[in-house]
């Protein structure tokens, strides 16, 4: 590392320490020739992934939009934001590790359902809802029926009741989109 005033090429560490919430590592330098002191941050390298969407369309893996997703179906439910995050830390970590750079939007969508089942099932059932575009209550039921046959579902004794997520990306047919319940007998 260059001293960004003379150049020099040796400097010593005076100080190193945890940046941006733990994802960088701050080092205060100083230059073992003119003495100036400069700051360098060591980050880990982050592969673009590109998202394929339904339409085909291609864009850069963006975390917020997945939060997003996530932090609508959680509503009013017992998950907590760290909870909400920790999804997209894992599902981002998961696709730095893969070989290809690319991913379908409902492979996204498949693995936050994952996440989401063993967490709280009315935030289940709402992100799959707007991820499968659910077409009417049949696809319900079937969602419905794939939770119970999962594992064990943790008991949140949040809200079992609400609105399917009040979204701006279509969630299926609810009579008149309010869903008044999530009992449905399969
Ligand atoms: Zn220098």
């Amino acid at each position: 590392m260059h001293c960004p005033f003379c150049q020099h090429l040796n400097n010593r560490v005076l100080e190193s320490r945890s940046a941006e919430a733990g994802r960088s590592i701050r080092r205060r330098r100083e230059c073992l020739r003119c003495e100036r002191r400069f700051t360098t941050y060591e980050r880990i390298e982050y592969v673009p992934v590109t998202v394929i969407k339904r339409s085909d369309d291609r864009e850069l893996f963006e975390r917020s939009k997945i939060l997003r997703g996530i932090v609508r179906a959680c509503e009013k439910t017992p998950v907590s934001s760290l909870a909400m995050e920790s999804i997209v830390d894992d599902i981002e970590a998961e696709l730095q590790q893969r070989a290809t750079r690319e991913v379908t939007s409902a492979e996204i969508g498949e693995m936050v359902l994952t996440k989401l089942q063993a967490m709280n099932e009315v935030a289940f059932v709402r992100f799959a809802s707007v991820y499968r575009q659910f077409q009417g209550i049949r696809d319900f039921a079937e969602t419905l029926s794939q939770l119970q046959h999962g594992e064990e579902i943790a008991q949140g004794d949040g809200p079992g009741l609400g609105s399917p997520g009040a979204g701006s990306s279509e969630p299926g047919h609810f009579e008149n989109g309010q869903s008044s319940s999530y009992i449905v007998s399969a």
